[in-house]
């Protein structure tokens, strides 16, 4: 069954968001960037900065947990997306393991509401419409598996992303 019921898509800045967990498109130096990693810093404050220092960076495909600070949610989850080289080194399988990494840890502290920007189709030039398939199936396949998770939204900032994800989660 997809598990559609337990996964929205929203247009919105993903700061704003009180849900449990909101997931960073960080780098691997986890010290700031441009894009959704500037936004969270921003509103987060520098103690995210201070924390983010602490933990050694992080590989692409892998994810680590920090406190929200400043936000409104509980926790910031640092993920770091493959750059986009064309497709043939890995960013599939590597932008999945983003994903997968992040519901783990959320799963581990036992965040009830999770939301995800759409990872590496910024700066790192991954393109949209795939990105979001691998985002939707990959959330799918572990809602299925998992009880504590109950709401996944996909924060995109872009109606660009909101119309993708609309239309492959009204077509499951
Ligand atoms: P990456 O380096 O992983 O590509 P970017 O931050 O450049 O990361 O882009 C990732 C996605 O984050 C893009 O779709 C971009 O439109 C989006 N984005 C930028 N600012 C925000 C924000 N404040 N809230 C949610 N998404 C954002």
């Amino acid at each position: 069954m997809f598990q559609k019921n337990k996964m929205t898509v929203i247009q919105s800045d993903i700061t704003k968001l009180e849900v449990d967990a909101v997931v960073n498109a960080a780098n691997k130096e986890l010290l700031g960037g441009g894009g959704v990693d500037a936004a969270i810093h921003r509103a987060a404050g520098p103690e995210l900065l201070e924390e983010c220092r602490k933990l050694n960076g992080c590989e692409v495909g892998k994810a680590k947990m920090t406190s929200a600070y400043n936000l409104p949610a509980k926790y910031v989850i640092h993920t770091v997306g493959p750059i986009w080289r064309g497709g043939r080194y890995g960013e599939p399988e590597l932008l999945k393991s983003c994903y997968e990494s992040s519901l783990e840890l959320a799963q581990n502290y036992d965040c009830k509401k999770i939301a995800f920007p759409c990872i590496s189709t910024g700066v790192y030039g991954y393109p949209s419409e795939s990105a979001a398939q691998i985002a939707v199936n990959t959330c799918n396949e572990f809602l299925k598996e998992d009880s504590t998770i109950l709401e996944i939204t996909f924060c995109c900032f872009l109606g660009k992303d909101y119309s993708i994800y609309r239309s492959i989660l009204r077509d499951h």
